[in-house]
């Protein structure tokens, strides 16, 4: 008898769960088809505080190795170049290893001109984890560092130099 008690608890157990699924046959999916789906990119919708991929404009980068110095896990490569003679500096390498970035935040809290920022970007996907390398800085390359007495460029869309990093990776025009 407890046998065939066992078989109808069973069956009644899976028809109430299939009736809470079909259920949702006729409900509104809160589901979104990302990334083609849905009105304005996801980046756009995030708020400003959000810890994504990060970002260098080094036109304000004063190359004090804040950042670098501040990061855990060596994340940041920064090289700076100072000529002998005449005691200028150059940056001649500034990498972010995004693969390796925990996405803390550390190294902006210590970035005393917001050089180095988080933006809302964070679909780098690739196939070679070394794309995911940002490099600021490309080799061959030299940025005068940033003397904050000086009058700040042009402010640039947060994200934007990120995303032209990852498109040039993706060979994207
Ligand atoms: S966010 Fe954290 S882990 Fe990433 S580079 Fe900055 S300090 Fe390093
Ligand atoms: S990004 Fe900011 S903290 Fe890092 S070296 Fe440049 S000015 Fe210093």
């Amino acid at each position: 008898m407890q046998y065939f008690t066992n078989i109808k608890r069973s069956m009644m157990s899976v028809l109430e769960g299939m009736a809470v699924t079909f259920s949702w046959l006729f409900r509104r999916p809160y589901t979104v088809q990302w990334p083609d789906k849905i009105p304005e990119p996801l980046e756009k919708t995030l708020p400003a505080t959000y810890r994504g991929l990060l970002e260098v404009d080094t036109r304000i980068c004063t190359a004090c190795l804040a950042c670098e110095k501040a990061c855990p896990i060596e994340v940041i490569a920064i090289e700076v170049d100072r000529n002998s003679e005449t005691k200028e500096r150059h940056i001649v390498r500034f990498d972010v290893d995004a693969a390796k970035c925990m996405y803390c935040g550390l190294c902006v809290e210590q970035c005393p001109t917001d050089a180095i920022h988080h933006t809302t970007l964070f679909a780098a996907t690739t196939p070679d984890i070394g794309d995911l390398v940002l490099t600021f800085i490309k080799p061959g390359e030299r940025a005068l560092p940033f003397k904050p007495k000086d009058a700040p460029p042009a402010a640039i869309e947060r994200g934007a130099i990120t995303q032209a990093l990852l498109d040039s990776r993706r060979g994207v025009e």
